[in-house]
């Protein structure tokens, strides 16, 4: 399944595998002036290059390798011979060996699993930096969701690709290796540039990136403190899933685990570790209540947006 829209210069293309005729998770592949900025995945690969037949393909640039976002890439190549694909040093062995990326079996269901592919360059190439005839992109390292992950920003129109950087809607569950001070240490380096378009990995356009960057920073930091009172009150972590999202969500069931509540949980006492260790060693029961950084009014920013993914 896949849907084409254009935002000015920006092709968006959302791909999914479809299921019953619906869509099991969106993921986004952007083009603007001969550049695909990620791949999408295996499994719509064959109508992505379709979609591409009057865009030619001169420069692709993969914001991190995940199959939903370099699945595409063999197919893409077969196709577009002559174009140069770029990718984060850290990401280059993955993406020439998929088995590195360590795919559970659900993940391979839902998006197909990606060919090793060996003709990627480092964007130490090119200095971090990838030029069309009309536009000049910066690459923004922005780890967290993996550590391979960067963002591409192109100043003069302040356009932001974030791929999985910034994931819309509340946040319900993650995968063990999220990591939370990456992930907020990112957002607020996106932040910083001050975009006015943000095209995320899920191809829900955000037309006010900053308000959404920083609600979500306000958003995890209202979590982790949240989880820090309950901690302190001597909850466990069954009980701190129970009372902040009212049990496991769906996804823990059909990811077998990968994505859960807890793991959500755990990584903001992984995150409250490292950023309050003072108040962490006071008597449990001790301390409760906000802690600096929080940002007002935090709790009440969600997501309307049906087609973020809810993790
Ligand atoms: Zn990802």
């Amino acid at each position: 399944m896949i849907q084409v829209e254009k935002h000015g210069s920006v092709t968006v293309i959302r791909m999914a595998r479809a299921l019953f005729g619906r869509p099991l998770y969106w993921t986004a592949a952007y083009w603007l002036d001969g550049l695909l900025i990620d791949a999408g995945p295996a499994c719509t690969a064959g109508e992505l290059v379709r979609v591409l037949e009057k865009a030619p393909v001169q420069q692709i640039a993969i914001t991190h390798a995940h199959e939903d976002h370099i699945g595409g890439l063999n197919a893409l190549l077969a196709r577009f011979p002559d174009a140069r694909v770029y990718a984060s040093r850290q990401a280059l062995p993955m993406i020439e060996n998929p088995e590195l990326i360590g795919m559970q079996r659900y993940r391979q269901v839902v998006w197909g699993k990606p060919k090793p592919y060996t003709g990627i360059r480092s964007l130490d190439e090119v200095e971090d930096t990838i030029r069309t005839p009309q536009f000049t992109l910066r690459a923004v390292e922005t780890p967290g969701h993996s550590r391979d992950h960067v963002s591409y920003f192109e100043p003069t129109y302040r356009w932001l690709f974030c791929g999985d950087a910034f994931i819309g809607g509340r946040d319900t569950a993650w995968a063990p290796e999220f990591d939370m001070f990456a992930i907020i240490s990112s957002l607020r380096t996106l932040a910083t540039l001050r975009p006015e378009r943000l095209f995320p990995g899920s191809g829900t356009v955000r037309r006010t990136p900053l308000p959404d960057l920083l609600g979500k920073i306000g958003d995890l930091i209202q979590l982790a403190n949240e989880v820090h009172r309950l901690e302190t009150e001597g909850r466990s972590v069954d009980e701190i899933v129970e009372m902040l999202f009212g049990g496991e969500p769906p996804m823990r069931w059909w990811t077998f685990g990968h994505f859960s509540a807890a793991n959500l949980v755990n990584a903001c006492h992984h995150y409250n570790d490292l950023t309050m260790p003072i108040d962490r060693s006071a008597p449990r029961g001790g301390k409760n209540g906000s802690r600096r950084g929080d940002l007002p009014n935090a709790s009440a920013r969600r997501s309307t947006d049906p087609d973020d993914r809810r993790r």
